[in-house]
């Protein structure tokens, strides 16, 4: 069987996305990938969660050719690889149909930072893609809302904002790992339920201020980063 250890990367962010309450049903997928080998792992369609196992995940090259299932992939598949042709760094990309990110998505509307948990993972509002045209949804609609995203990221970094919400769909999200992609779909459906509630608070609310937001970022992220410990290997 090929990429035994990424397969099992794949189920368990997959099965995370569950624990975290994040899915209903068998909506939701998570994909990693194998630079290495330009190999990509993905949850197949239409699988419940709880028969899901490291075999059952499917292997696809990135221009889709299924290298090694017997079973379909996700229907998202097209969705997921252009990101990773697109977004050099990556390594998973998580997809999730949860439910404060989704009416963000619905509301085509940027999850403004309101406050420092958000800033500790994106740098910067959650940008929203485009509408696809009505061309692009009779074509090859998968793909075409991969384009989007990476669209969205000519002007952003996708490493320092690591999702999107996609218009009238839903967030994707991604990182290093399959493992990172399912903690950033959790964590940004945390930050889109707590700017619900900020602005049901105050509807006049305003960004948290750039220095603090900054601050947060790069305590966190990049060359001068300091939180947390000493990674020794
Ligand atoms: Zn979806």
């Amino acid at each position: 069987m090929l990429l035994p250890a990424l397969r099992e990367q794949v189920l368990d962010a997959n099965l995370e996305l569950v624990r975290r309450g994040l899915v209903l049903y068998t909506f939701g997928n998570v994909s990693g990938i194998d630079r290495s080998q330009g190999l990509v792992a993905i949850k197949p369609s239409g699988v419940p969660y709880d028969e899901l196992t490291p075999a059952r995940m499917v292997v696809s090259d990135l221009d889709g050719t299924i290298v090694e299932s017997k079973l379909r992939p996700s229907s998202d598949l097209a969705t997921h690889l252009e990101p990773y042709r697109c977004f050099p760094n990556i390594g998973g990309v998580a997809h999730t149909h949860s439910e404060f990110a989704t009416a963000w998505a619905q509301a085509e509307t940027p999850i403004p930072c309101f406050g420092t948990t958000h800033a500790d993972y994106f740098h910067g509002p959650v940008p929203v893609t485009e509408r696809l045209t009505a061309a692009e949804i009779a074509g090859d609609y998968e793909l075409e809302t991969g384009k989007a995203i990476c669209r969205t990221f000519t002007e952003l970094d996708p490493d320092s904002v690591p999702a999107v919400l996609v218009a009238g769909h839903a967030p994707f999200c991604w990182g290093p790992s399959a493992a990172s992609a399912a903690h950033n779909a959790v964590t940004v459906e945390y930050v889109a339920k707590m700017a619900c509630h900020t602005l049901l608070i105050n509807a006049e609310s305003r960004p948290l201020a750039r220095e603090l937001h900054d601050k947060h970022f790069l305590r966190k992220h990049g060359k001068n980063a300091y939180y947390g410990q000493v990674k020794t290997q």
